[in-house]
């Protein structure tokens, strides 16, 4: 079997062993004597406790420099120091915030500072440390093999346990029970050691035991699990033993929930060592980063271009709903509506590029209203938004998004031209099903319109695809500005003028009056 050297460089269990990928467990030591003069030597591994652990490792690759979260936007300035002076403090720590702002995600990203593999008793349910084991049937083993006694290990995914709080988890859920069916197969006395059934909390043993949603556990459990952080041990109900377990404690919850009172047993929130707040994008920029990185986009067949217009438009749905009075501010607007919201829009681009058997899938602002079902169900209403309905409020919003969007890119550019041609009679479909080549022939007719896409970058020797995605998103600016109508259908038409406005359409001089020119 594999010489200790085989192992990460042999020095340390650090993150270097990883490198060593499938070879590094192929060599790792799999009886107990192995394991003595290994890297795992009981020098290096008896006294380290999972915080411990945490806290070096990620002293090892703050040294390196480097994101210590990839994957996690928007953090890098607020939350994520705080997580780092948590983990170096060694505490068990709370994030606070509103659904869909990555708390989950962060939990589960702790195993990355986990060691690659962690050495334990081999069959032990709660992962013993070969040098110190803690429970009954592992104290028998190693005192009978010695150094014999088989060496199983753990994966850092292995040693996350997670668990959503409800009103109905029991301790014997989270910490263990009499097994009477274990009992009775193995002879032994009911509230013998070798009878328990572990919970999820000593299966968590030597890991990272996340709570979500904490306020919802009762408040017994509550202080079950402040037991463990004031004592370090689980007492197992009806049991003379005590396990003194080694846990990294770390939960999630609503800050409003957490903070109302009652909610958490105060002794409890005592023993939190950090309470960090999380939040929602602060920027457009880093939205879309995240819901770049967390939509299925990169999809098999079609070529796909997203324009940037409609990707922020996107992210300001998003926006504009946690602003909106109409939208529960308490349980906020998830990022899991702009990135279900994307995946709508590219799939009703999809379903028209194959219709239309075009290569070339450029989605539409009118795609987003197409996605209206991935968007509805990511809003709890108001009593005001209730009553107006939630495809109006999720329309309206669609509305806001387009308008801020589009003055980004034309606020001062004269469209007087474009409102003209509308005004004059003219009209025109885009229903969001029609083809490019036929819609861009359409588009090409309305004066002054097409010569406005070079502020999207898009010109005459772009694809169809794009220029009549450009083209759209200007007419949908246009009528989010109310300069021009759409109705349901998707006719752009006139729009109903404000009495200020005078017009002078008998001044023009480039066209004669075109009348109804409808789209099909
Ligand atoms: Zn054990």
């Amino acid at each position: 079997m594999g010489t200790p050297d085989k192992i990460g460089g042999g020095r340390i269990i650090g993150p270097e062993a990883v490198l060593c990928g499938g070879f590094a467990i192929m060599s790792l030591p799999r009886t107990l004597g192995e394991l003595r003069h290994s890297p795992f030597s009981e020098a290096q591994l008896r006294s380290r406790r999972v915080k411990d652990e945490l806290r070096d490792n990620l002293m090892a690759k703050l040294r390196q420099g480097g994101p210590i979260f990839p994957g996690i936007v928007g953090y890098d300035d607020t939350v994520v120091p705080q997580i780092i002076n948590a983990i170096l403090s060694r505490h068990n720590f709370i994030l606070l915030g509103l659904r869909g702002q990555a708390k989950s995600r962060i939990l589960r990203a702790l195993t990355t500072l986990l060691d690659p593999h962690m050495p334990y008793v081999a069959g032990c349910e709660i992962h013993d440390n070969p040098y110190s084991p803690i429970c009954r049937p592992c104290r028998d083993s190693v005192a009978k093999q010695g150094d014999e006694t088989p060496i199983a290990y753990l994966t850092q995914e292995q040693r996350y346990v997670e668990k959503l709080a409800t009103p109905d988890v029991t301790i014997a859920d989270l910490i263990g029970d009499i097994d009477p069916i274990k009992a009775a197969r193995g002879g032994h006395e009911l509230g013998s050691e070798m009878t328990v059934h572990y919970g999820l909390l000593p299966r968590a043993n030597r890991g990272i035991f996340a709570i979500n949603e904490l306020p919802d556990l009762a408040g017994k459990i509550q202080v079950g699990l402040f037991n463990i952080m004031q004592e370090g041990d689980v007492q197992i109900k009806g049991y003379p033993i005590r396990l003194p377990l080694d846990v990294a404690l770390v939960f999630s919850a609503n800050p409003e929930d957490y903070t109302a009172r009652g909610k958490i047993i105060t002794p409890l929130k005592d023993r939190i060592g950090s309470e960090i707040r999380t939040h929602y994008p602060a920027s457009i920029e880093e939205g879309i980063a995240i819901t770049t990185q967390e939509a299925w986009t990169k999809r098999d067949g079609y070529k796909l271009h997203i324009p940037k217009y409609v990707q922020e438009v996107i992210e300001r749905i998003a926006f504009a709903a946690r602003e909106d009075k109409k939208v529960d501010k308490r349980s906020g607007v998830s990022q899991r509506l702009p990135i279900s919201c994307m995946e709508n829009v590219i799939s009703n681009a999809e379903r028209r590029a194959i219709r239309h058997e075009e290569k070339l899938v450029v989605p539409r602002i009118g795609d987003v209203y197409a996605a209206m079902p991935a968007i509805t169900g990511k809003l709890e209403l108001e009593y005001e938004g209730e009553m107006k309905g939630a495809d109006h409020v999720g329309r309206e919003l669609i509305r806001t998004a387009i308008a801020k969007t589009y003055d980004g890119y034309f606020k001062g550019t004269d469209m007087n031209q474009v409102v003209q041609w509308f005004d004059l009679g003219g009209e025109i479909q885009l229903a969001d099903t029609a083809g490019a080549g036929e819609a861009l022939q359409a588009l090409r007719g309305i004066q002054g319109l097409m010569e406005k896409l070079v502020k999207l970058n898009v010109g005459p020797k772009e694809s169809a695809e794009s220029q009549v995605s450009a083209a759209e998103f200007v007419l949908e600016g246009l009528h989010a500005h109310k300069r021009i109508g759409r109705n349901e259908e998707r006719l752009f038409s006139a729009g109903e003028k404000p009495q200020k406005v005078a017009e002078k359409p008998f001044e023009r001089e480039d066209a004669p009056f075109r009348g109804r020119r409808p789209f099909n």
